[in-house]
């Protein structure tokens, strides 16, 4: 099966591609954590990405659409993947069209997480105080204009994808079980 996960920063993409890759055997493809560990590591991408997520901003397409052509032609992409925080803008998930139609294949389900952006705040703010593994753009300033790319550049993929009859829409709002299991439902697995 082919995903995407759609949702605002915060809205719990990445707990719930990881449920879902433990019970459907099929991998996880974070383009964040691609670019934090390139960021880390001091690579050439990572030099470019890191001010840019810094600033929660999006990095460049041709930099994210590159990572994904790459990560997709790996074996562990043959029975499927889950797609979380890509595509992010309209010309990525065109590009990803391309890409998989060239190789005959297609996106199964578009779900996206509905989350409104007090309750996506109060998150981040606690991740922020909780976590090992700090985020430098986990501070509420950070945070807004992570929100604010996400309703200007990523929000229109939904009707883009509801277009093309592969949008499921559900409330991200809940535990963690609860959502897990709407989106279960969602995709019919
Ligand atoms: P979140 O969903 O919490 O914002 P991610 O880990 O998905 O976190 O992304 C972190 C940052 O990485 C983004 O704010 C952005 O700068 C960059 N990024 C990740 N995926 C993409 C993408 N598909 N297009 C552009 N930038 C991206």
């Amino acid at each position: 099966m082919n995903l995407i996960l759609l949702g605002p920063p915060g809205a719990g993409k990445g707990t719930q591609a990881q449920r879902l890759v433990a019970d459907l055997g099929i991998p996880q493809i974070s383009t964040g954590e691609i670019l934090r560990a390139a960021v880390k590591n001091g690579t050439p991408l990572g030099k470019q990405a890191g001010p840019l997520m810094d600033a929660g901003k999006l990095v460049p397409d041709e930099l994210v659409v590159g990572i994904v052509d790459e990560r997709l032609k790996e074996k562990d992409c043959a029975r499927g993947f889950i797609l979380d925080g890509f595509p992010r803008t309209i010309p990525q998930a065109d590009a990803l069209a391309a890409k998989l139609k060239a190789s005959g294949k297609a996106i199964d389900h578009v779900v996206s997480l509905e989350v409104p952006d007090e309750v996506i705040i109060e998150r981040i703010k606690h991740r922020a105080a909780t976590s090992v593994e700090k985020r430098s753009d986990d501070t509420p300033e950070k945070a807004q204009a992570r929100l604010k790319a996400y309703a200007e550049q990523t929000a229109p993929l939904k009707s883009y994808y509801a277009k093309a009859g592969l949008l499921r829409t559900l409330n991200g709002v809940g535990a963690l079980d609860q959502v897990y299991a709407l989106i279960r439902k969602a995709i019919g697995a």
